[in-house]
């Protein structure tokens, strides 16, 4: 176990730039998204310019790797508790452990081991995690805003409320947001479980926003450098040369994560349909592509 206390160890730096490639809409702080509402504007920095909160960001990140994890596609995450077993479910046992432990420090270590990885990676209520996420801000002029109109669907009923429009402010197609990320104190196995979300984002993979499932909010992060600062003379060495910053794939690629993370989500559909048998129905593969992929939506 590593970095539980207020010591340095390690401290990894993730930047690059992140693109919308369709709309994207991030609302205010209660973004209900309410159809009726004439103005669903995108949250803005005082100066008026749109940005992406890191806590969104964050949020995805997060939920890609939870989807993972409820997966047959676990394996590619750190072994830990199993979702179903962590802490995060089980209120009353983190206060017997606070009952029964004297100091602070026994009490941060009980909670750790029982918690899943995807909670110690970015946290829950028990424990505070390891990722920041920094506001993403524009880069450039070319973030412009559009408004996209449609028919408001009433989520209960799937239908057409009331033929009500929507009016959705959206930022612009091929804006461009400063990606700043930091993990302190990170296990290997914490910086892999990273990794793959972060080459889900690189690969398109990962959507932000509302209305993903209309096809906003693709995104895809680009020009990504990583920095690890403890493990920089390792790393530089294993790269022949004065190397500060690597990219995305070349450090996944000296971590052993599997850089594409589309082949590693087929590898682990192949596995998922393996343990069906020889005789697969289309409904099985649909659950095993499902639990692969994520629920509806695709995203
Ligand atoms: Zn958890």
């Amino acid at each position: 176990m590593t970095g539980l206390y207020d010591v340095f160890e390690r401290r990894l730096r993730v930047e690059g730039t992140l693109v919308t490639e369709t709309g994207l809409h991030i609302g205010g702080a209660d973004d209900g998204l309410d159809p009726t509402a004439v103005d669903n504007a995108v949250v803005r920095l005082p100066d008026g310019r749109p940005y992406i909160p890191g806590s969104s960001l964050k949020g995805v990140l997060r939920s890609f790797l939870e989807r993972l994890q409820n997966s047959p596609g676990r394996w590619l995450l750190s072994p830990g508790v199993r979702p179903e077993d962590c802490l995060h479910n089980d209120w009353e046992l983190e206060k017997r452990l606070k009952q029964e432990n004297k100091s602070e420090r026994h009490v941060a270590e009980a909670i750790w081991e029982r918690l899943c990885p995807v909670c110690r990676l970015f946290g829950c209520q028990a424990f505070a995690g390891r990722v920041l996420v920094a506001d993403l801000l524009p880069i450039g002029e070319r973030t412009l805003l559009e408004r996209r109109h449609g028919v408001a669907i009433d989520r209960e009923t799937r239908t057409a409320a009331g033929g009500a429009l929507y009016d959705l402010e959206v930022v612009a197609p091929g804006s461009r947001f400063a990606l700043s990320i930091l993990v302190e104190n990170p296990s290997d196995a914490q910086v892999r479980d990273l990794m793959i979300a972060l080459l889900a984002l690189a690969g398109g993979e990962i959507a932000l926003g509302a209305k993903t499932a209309s096809g906003l909010g693709r995104v895809r992060l680009t020009d990504a450098r990583v920095v690890d600062y403890a493990a920089h003379d390792v790393l530089a060495a294993a790269w022949g040369g004065e190397r500060t910053a690597y990219t995305l794939e070349e450090y996944a690629r000296l971590l052993g994560v599997e850089a594409e993370a589309p082949r590693a989500r087929q590898e682990a559909l192949q596995a998922a349909l393996a343990r069906l048998g020889p005789e697969v129905t289309w409904q099985q593969a649909q659950e095993a592509l499902r639990q692969v992929f994520g629920g509806e939506g695709g995203a």
